[in-house]
């Protein structure tokens, strides 16, 4: 082992014992050699302390887009189960969550659904929704249960001259030797392994293995896959770097080409080929005149320049959604279970666009033409499906989420009936009878 390494499995296990109520650990994980490698810093260095002083909780979270890559999605989901399981094996107090963004939020309710134009370096409207927004959520959870939250990053200073004057800038707000404040109220960042440079860091992975299991052979064979064949040494600078991951999502347009799908492709992950098709359709046609609408959201008329066009026509909308819905057809010939739109997404494309007063297109009759189904326009057509998903996150648990929503269906069979007679005993007999239940 390394002094370097020594160093850092020091400095993680004396900031694990710093104080007296601990606050909890947050670890942003990707999946990516950077993150990979601060969890199991943090896992050995905790590893070594008696089971009695490792009362400090640790949340690994990882984020899922719903658009990632898919080859690195099973991969991520994989490490994460084996990340569970052998943290209960070996009574580490880890625990992992997974995060997705809203409903209202994900990639294709607003690229399909509300016609917004695939993401640009002008109009990028994907990161905050897609990933700093369900991660920041899970972040401010804890930190109101607990009253502060400590967010470990993998953070490293030889990434970028961008990140390492981010890093350095960041120094100024140090309040003790390691931690730094965040953006967010009384959250702190600890960043243990910034001074690893990539070397280094591929060589720590080659030699040490995980100790959820397994070898980091697949990340490896993933990052030189990824990255055209080359060695993993070599970093792919190309790939947005928004969140934590080096490989963007499927869909991305930010960038010109997306260079990680096409090396996998190469590598003979030829089933991932209308994904890439998909992503090309919509990088050529961002700009075409033909596909956007005079007419802006907000209700403006814009006809000058490019960047104040409206969203797609609902004719286009239609047509990617066929697209889309062919090209997951096909890739479930090689990945049966994979799905590119789930179900929830595909009923709240349906409620915008009536919304939106498109009528002429119905999501169940683009969905039946391309899987033979027989759906009817009511099987995708629940209004309640978004406040339902917010009131899901509003609610602590369960049981309050199916109190509250079935208060709610009581209050609106009064509303539709225009009659508000007898709401207020009706609900509180709810109540009584639903704590009998419980
Ligand atoms: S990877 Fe691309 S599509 Fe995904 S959130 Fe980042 S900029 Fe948006």
């Amino acid at each position: 082992m390394t002094e370097d390494i020594k160093f850092i499995l020091s400095e993680i296990e004396d900031q694990y014992l710093h104080d007296d109520n601990p606050r909890p650990w947050i670890i942003g994980f990707s999946g990516g050699k950077d993150s990979t490698m601060l969890l199991q810093l943090v896992w050995l260095a905790i590893r070594a302390l008696p089971k009695e002083l490792r009362t400090r909780r640790i949340y690994v979270v990882c984020n899922d887009t719903l658009v990632e890559n898919p080859k690195i999605s099973s991969f991520i989901h994989k490490t994460l189960q084996d990340i569970q399981a052998e943290a209960v094996k070996q009574a580490m107090p880890i625990t992992v969550h997974q995060t997705t963004p809203r409903l209202e939020d994900t990639f294709w309710v607003n690229l399909l659904g509300k016609g917004y134009p695939a993401p640009n370096n002008t109009f990028r409207w994907c990161t905050d929704r897609l990933k700093i927004n369900p991660t920041t959520e899970f972040i401010k959870a804890k930190i109101s249960e607990v009253g502060e939250a400590i967010i470990l990053l993998g953070t490293r200073s030889d990434e970028s001259a961008t990140r390492a004057r981010s890093i350095e800038k960041s120094k100024i707000h140090i309040e003790s030797q390691r931690l730094r404040k965040h953006m967010l109220p009384n959250a702190f960042v600890f960043a243990p392994i910034s001074d690893i440079l990539t070397d280094d860091l591929w060589q720590y992975l080659l030699q040490v293995n995980p100790p959820w299991g397994g070898t980091h052979r697949d990340l490896i064979t993933l990052y030189r896959n990824a990255n055209g064949g080359d060695c993993p040494l070599v970093i792919d600078t190309t790939t947005p770097s928004c969140g934590n991951s080096r490989f963007g999502c499927w869909v991305c347009t930010v960038v010109k080409k997306d260079k990680s799908m096409d090396a996998l492709i190469d590598n003979g992950e030829d089933w991932l080929e209308p994904l890439a098709e998909f992503r090309d359709m919509l990088q050529d046609n961002r700009n075409n005149r033909e596909w956007r609408q005079k007419w802006r959201r907000n209700g403006s008329e814009q006809e000058q320049d490019e960047k104040d066009w409206g969203p797609y026509v609902p004719e286009r909308r239609a047509y990617m959604l066929k697209i889309l819905l062919q090209a997951q057809k096909e890739v479930q010939k090689t990945e049966k279970d994979l799905v590119l739109i789930n179900f929830q997404e595909l009923v709240a494309i349906q409620v915008t666009w009536h919304r939106d007063s498109i009528f002429q297109y119905s999501v169940a009759s683009i969905f039946n033409d391309v899987y033979g189904t027989g759906y009817e326009n009511s099987d995708f057509n629940d209004q309640n499906i978004f406040e339902k998903q917010i009131l899901k996150e509003a609610c602590q648990t369960e049981e309050d989420f199916e109190l509250i929503n079935e208060l709610l269906e009581i209050q609106k069979s009064k509303y539709i009936l225009v009659n508000n007679y007898g709401l207020q005993s009706d609900i509180e007999n709810h109540i009584e009878s639903y704590s009998k239940k419980l």
